[in-house]
């Protein structure tokens, strides 16, 4: 048959953690946690389980979810959001980048993306037809080189793609950043996809700086984000879109074709959830601060340089002082013949430069981290 995505091999998330399994490795790999999401979210999830909320739920989310979605965009970016018309429950992240990919671009546009990127941009743009023009963040920090964006946008950009904080790499975008977005993008008809599932994983005081929080740049802007990340439950796949009335009802066609709605029980229990206990995302930036220190700290004696992780819950560690390989097959040998396994940065890009990096997840218990660290500083 003739692939769509001739160059699309298995998502690396997926390679690794079947690799990991298979030799029973650490998996510091794929991001998610090993420890389990708060006991109450799950007596809620039973109770609503059990509670017969097992049929279809509305196709853009239930009411009372919407409306603590609403609610707490209010609370922490000053914004205050329609639950009706601004506000799409959908079947994970992944499926909301879906649905504003294809509710914006078409045959012959062009969708600016930043290098590293998160896979599932590419094949999502290519899906529609468009053309991804990936520019490489810059380094040492992988900031956003503007000069360059702005000398890369024709009359065919229609959309630009955001992630902060960003992974693999943990930086994250500042005021700044916003306002020279807003800048670039006024008086055009290029739209802005902003992915923002690590909202809660900002460190060292940081401010999440969300396109949510800016007037100007709101009215162009899709921003997403992750129940996943936030409640320690990557596999409820539960996330949701947040955009003005006329980009969430083209948002919305794309939706209801797509997955239609996402789990009833589960949307009910969040709802409740996000009521009793808005501490816990309050919390998450100190929690996910303190395991990224312990598990720097863990690593200080190794040969791995670390770089700075502002958020998120991934590491970046250079390996090499470790090791000539290049990074596919550094992470494999530290996979199968080490026992833990990481993430390499190349297949992140289109034109992966010669790096010697790879990303390790710390979303684990300590006990993992050390375990990990114990065999990493033998390296
Ligand atoms: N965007 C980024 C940057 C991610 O790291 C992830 C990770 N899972 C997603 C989107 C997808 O999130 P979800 O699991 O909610 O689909
Ligand atoms: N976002 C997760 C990561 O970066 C993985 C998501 C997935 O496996 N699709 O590790």
């Amino acid at each position: 048959m003739r692939s769509k995505l001739p160059n699309i091999g298995t998502t690396i998330f997926t390679v690794m953690s079947t690799m990991a399994q298979e030799y029973g490795a650490i998996n510091l790999s794929q991001g998610f946690p090993d420890f389990d999401c708060p006991e109450r979210l799950r007596e809620l999830v039973a109770h609503y389980l059990n509670d017969r909320k097992n049929q279809y739920p509305p196709m853009v989310g239930i009411p009372a979810l919407r409306e603590q979605i609403a609610r707490k965009v209010q609370n922490l970016y000053g914004f205050s959001a329609d639950m009706d018309q601004e506000v799409t429950v959908t079947s994970g992240a992944t499926e909301a980048l879906f649905d504003a990919i294809h509710a914006t671009v078409s045959a012959g546009d062009e969708v600016i993306v930043f290098d590293p990127a998160y896979d599932s941009y590419d094949p999502a743009i290519s899906l529609a037809g468009a053309e991804a023009i990936h520019i490489p963040l810059q380094l040492p920090d992988f900031s956003i080189d503007w000069d360059r964006v702005r000398a890369c946008i024709t009359t065919r950009t229609r959309l630009i793609v955001i992630n902060t904080p960003h992974n693999p790499s943990g930086a994250v975008l500042n005021k700044a950043d916003i306002e020279t977005l807003a800048q670039i993008t006024r008086d055009t008809d290029i739209y802005v996809l902003s992915d923002e599932v690590y909202e809660h994983m900002v460190f060292d005081d940081g401010v999440h700086e969300s396109v949510l929080r800016h007037e100007e740049l709101r009215q162009r802007s899709f921003a997403v984000f992750s129940f996943g990340k936030t409640y320690h439950a990557t596999g409820w796949k539960l996330a949701y879109c947040v955009a003005p009335p006329s980009l969430t009802r083209e948002f919305r066609k794309v939706h209801q074709f797509v997955t239609f709605t996402s789990p009833s029980f589960i949307q009910y229990a969040i709802a409740d959830f996000m009521r009793e206990c808005p501490q816990h995302a309050i919390e998450l930036p100190h929690f996910y601060q303190e395991k990224r220190d312990t598990f720097c700290r863990l690593l200080a004696n190794s040969r791995f340089v670390l770089k700075p992780s502002r958020g998120t819950y991934f590491q970046l560690a250079d390996y090499s002082a470790v090791s000539d390989a290049t990074d596919m097959e550094f992470v494999k040998q530290l996979t199968q013949e080490k026992g833990v396994a990481a993430i390499p940065l190349s297949p992140f890009y289109k034109k992966a430069p010669d790096s010697t990096l790879i990303r390790f997840c710390f979303c684990k218990d300590d006990a993992t981290l050390e375990a990990a660290a114990h065999i990493l500083c033998a390296l």
